[in-house]
């Protein structure tokens, strides 16, 4: 049933419907073998539904085919399903594929696909805008809109399993649009769906949070049982500097963002975008060597992303490659990111976190420490 704008009495039969993808997989199976025993229906009913909700996805109730006509009637009046509306599909040459969808209440969000190898890494979006305003990012000129709801979150991965092929992602990264550990309450939810083997099943090593440094945030992920990892964006290693590129570096400056990191009990990766003439020279290396060390984390440099950080422009590719022998030479483990999509990246202008890494040699045994997608 779809709610026209002019008959106000069946959108508020909509609204009433509990939207079973906001739920945690404990409380909608509970809330769905309470409806199975309320209507007579057979216990196992509850789980051979919730399959078809994220595991095994399908767009509707209606389309349950393996359930009786009338339950899934029932079921399509009692809850919600709600779809993101796939506003723009863009490929890049190199593979990578960027997702524009819509919501309900008109807000756009972009999700990105990163294919290398046999993994497909999404890289999603947890608010509408960001508040935060980093000076070279283009979702901070956005301004902040509003945080997004677990289903719209965990539903972009949803989506792109509902395509025809589907596409099913092995790595996920929080670092679409937003800031994740603002949104703390539906991220919270969203990891559990992501990695709950009923929901949608993904390894909880393959799953990263990035984050500008959102101290009680950081804490509330560490209280986590399961091995999700931690991303940090440094960007510069004095509080001098952070300040004029990360205003939130006032709020959380670098040496409790820093403490924060050690204390988390996993290794936790840096990101560093590398800004030509501002934070790229030889005396930022052997700051943010120092850093990293305090703290033993993995150092991820990232060419800037062009077109859309006015006053910016990327680092060459020769001088990012001195700055990560620097920090090699200090014993600190870096990657040098590779841009990806750079070419749908430019056609909308919003994300600009299509990356993929290009690694630079790394002992074996560091090799499980550094597939952040
Ligand atoms: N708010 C979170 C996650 C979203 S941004 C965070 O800041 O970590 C994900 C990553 O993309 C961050 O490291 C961010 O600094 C980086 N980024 C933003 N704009 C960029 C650009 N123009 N080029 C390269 N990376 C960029």
């Amino acid at each position: 049933m779809i709610a026209s704008p002019s008959a106000p009495t069946a959108d508020r039969a909509v609204t009433e419907r509990l939207n079973l993808l906001d739920l945690a997989p404990d409380d909608a199976l509970g809330v769905l073998a309470g409806f199975m025993a309320e209507s007579g229906e057979a216990g196992y009913r509850a789980a051979q539904v919730y399959a078809r909700v994220w595991a095994r996805p399908v767009g509707s109730f209606d389309e349950m085919t393996e359930l009786p006509k009338a339950l899934r009637l029932r079921l399509a009046e009692r809850f919600d399903l709600p779809r993101l509306t796939l506003q723009t599909r863009q490929a890049s040459t190199d593979g990578t594929q960027k997702f524009l969808f819509s919501l309900r209440d008109g807000q756009s969000i972009e999700t990105v696909a990163i294919p290398e190898g046999n993994r497909l890494t999404l890289c999603i979006s947890s608010q509408a805008g960001c508040a935060l305003q980093c000076a070279f990012c283009a979702t901070g000129a956005m301004g902040f809109q509003r945080n997004l709801t677990p289903s719209e979150i965990a539903g972009q991965v949803r989506e792109l399993r509902l395509l025809d092929p589907p596409l099913l992602a092995t790595n996920i990264v929080f670092m679409g649009m937003g800031e994740p550990l603002m949104n703390w309450k539906a991220v919270d939810v969203v990891l559990t769906l992501l990695n709950d083997p009923r929901a949608l099943g993904i390894g909880a090593r393959h799953i990263t949070v990035s984050t500008v440094g959102v101290l009680p945030g950081i804490e509330a992920l560490a209280a986590r049982r399961e091995q999700f990892r931690l991303a940090i964006s440094i960007h510069a290693p004095s509080d001098a500097l952070r300040r004029t590129l990360m205003p939130v570096n006032v709020k959380y400056p670098l040496a409790d963002v820093i403490r924060a990191a050690a204390a988390f009990d996993r290794r936790v990766t840096f990101e560093y975008v590398m800004l030509e003439g501002v934070n790229d020279q030889p005396e930022h290396a052997a700051q943010l060597a120092q850093l990293a060390r305090d703290c033993r984390a993995f150092v991820n440099l990232i060419p800037l992303h062009p077109g859309g950080a006015l006053g910016f422009t990327p680092t060459p590719g020769a001088r990012i490659a001195a700055f990560a022998r620097a920090m090699r030479d200090r014993g600190v483990e870096v990657a040098v990111r590779k841009s990806r999509g750079l070419d749908i990246a430019a056609a909308c202008g919003q994300l600009r976190t299509e990356r993929l890494g290009r690694r630079l040699p790394v002992r074996p045994e560091d090799h499980e420490h550094i597939d952040v997608g």
